[in-house]
């Protein structure tokens, strides 16, 4: 690249030949390595004071169109997309073969080119497209000179379609228009674009591509379809390795059904990582999934009148914050991890109100639907459970009265007390000091220095 003050490969090639080394770029040290990091440009005439990662491309591109050296575009890395198919169920590519002119578009005005009715359409051995079978589809007059010509018998492929079908999903009925303007704006863009990685190079780009075309005809009201993009992680075999028959790695999910349930698979599918990274399957997992839902079923046998402890209510309250938020992230993992910690907790504390319970039952309801649903109709909700209102959490209940804190010794931790949420210093020394374990590190030692962190430690200094 031939900047040695900012690229460590040209820095190594230039010290080893003895060529100058002139930094562009404010930051680091460019006598002991290159500066690969962001900073204001310098030695650069015109760009000097600008960022070099954000203004001084702008400006760079202007001066560079000023100059008629070149311009600003956006490279779109679309692979080569094989848009033919020998196959009946596709659109008809719009095309005929005359031998005089060459190929020629079907015009406007017969348009849309319907596929023939055929009651085989299989395709033949022959590797010719089914339509080829079909002369009165085949055999036509060429547009243009009027000629005996043929039409193109192969078809566009799923993705020819898939590129674009939900734009008449906006206006199906209208005849006029591609959409009416109105429920485009309405509707476009779409907020969420869910696929595979795969997509990202393929589908995606594709449909990106026929929207700009689109868009330039003036018939969509956006250039780019999508708002936000997203992708799941892969499944992986439980080797780590892509699941294949011939690695016989390969997990049928209706066997996992069989064993465990649905609710079982749908939880562990749910819970086994970050929604975007891959990961392996794990039998433990799905068993400890399977687990889960068994012993937040039997909390229907510990429903109680007594109220539960001001730990299990303010855990009540946390959980139904993280299950809402960690669902809007899309971290469903991180929520039934939460569910999880709580269940445990409520099961020490061995009951559990049924107010407090529906309110569980509403947050598993997305992970475990059947077991949900069951749980809320015996403990007589009306209605679905899915359709029922989403708990609130009440923030004052988030709040503990009391918390627990480590007291150290000269650095050295020698117990955990509990005291008042939020006391003062004094509160807190003396709880610190009541402490059996304290008061013996404490004995016949001189006390030179007390510090209270509020809410997280007391560190005690003896000599
Ligand atoms: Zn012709």
């Amino acid at each position: 690249m031939a900047v040695p003050a900012h690229d460590q490969r040209d820095w190594d090639f230039a010290t080893k030949f003895g060529i100058d080394i002139i930094p562009v770029i404010e930051g680091g040290d460019v006598t002991k390595e290159a500066y690969t990091g962001e900073g204001n440009m310098i030695n650069s005439e015109f760009l000097n004071g600008l960022n070099n990662k954000k203004d001084s491309i702008d400006r760079m591109i202007k001066e560079l169109e000023k100059l008629g050296l070149g311009k600003a575009g956006v490279q779109f890395k679309m692979k080569d997309w094989a848009f033919n198919r020998q196959r009946y169920w596709g659109e008809p590519i719009p095309i005929v073969h005359c031998p005089t002119c060459g190929d020629v578009a079907v015009p406007f005005e017969e348009l849309p080119l319907k596929l023939p009715v055929m009651e085989k359409f299989e395709p033949g051995t022959d590797g010719e497209s089914p339509l080829a079978r079909v002369e009165s589809f085949v055999n036509c007059k060429c547009p243009k000179c009027g000629g005996a010509a043929k039409r193109e018998t192969d078809t566009m492929p799923q993705w020819a379609g898939s590129s674009w079908y939900f734009l008449r999903y906006i206006d199906p009925h209208n005849d006029n228009e591609f959409a009416a303007m109105d429920k485009l704006n309405y509707w476009m863009p779409v907020d969420w674009y869910n696929g595979g990685m795969e997509h990202v190079t393929r589908h995606l780009i594709y449909s990106r591509f026929w929207h700009h075309f689109l868009y330039d005809l003036g018939v969509v009201n956006t250039p780019e379809p999508y708002l936000k993009r997203s992708a799941q992680g892969m499944i992986l075999g439980e080797d780590g390795q892509k699941m294949s028959k011939s690695r016989g790695n390969v997990i049928d999910p209706l066997d996992i059904v069989d064993a465990y349930g649905a609710d079982t698979l749908r939880t562990y599918v749910l819970f086994m990582g970050d929604y975007g990274a891959a990961a392996p399957w794990s039998d433990a997992s799905v068993r400890g999934c399977k687990r889960f839902l068994e012993r937040f079923a039997g909390l229907t046998d510990i429903v109680s009148e007594e109220a539960n402890s001001e730990k299990i209510e303010a855990g009540i309250h946390k959980t139904i914050k993280k299950v809402s938020e960690d669902i809007e992230a899309m971290k469903y993992n991180t929520a039934i991890a939460a569910m999880m910690g709580l269940l445990n907790d409520i099961v020490v504390e061995g009951r559990i109100t049924k107010e407090n319970l529906i309110i569980l039952v509403k947050l598993l309801c997305p992970f475990a639907p059947h077991l949900a649903e069951e749980m809320y109709a015996e403990l007589g909700g009306e209605g679905y459970c899915s359709l029922s209102q989403w708990p609130e959490f009440d923030p004052t209940k988030i709040v503990e009265s009391t918390i627990e804190i480590a007291v150290q010794v000269n650095g050295k931790l020698k117990a955990t007390i509990t005291i008042p949420n939020g006391c003062e210093k004094d509160e807190a020394l003396a709880t610190a000091k009541a402490d059996e374990s304290v008061a013996k590190a404490l004995e016949g030692k001189n006390l030179v220095k007390e510090i209270y962190v509020p809410n997280k430690i007391v560190n005690l200094v003896v000599k």
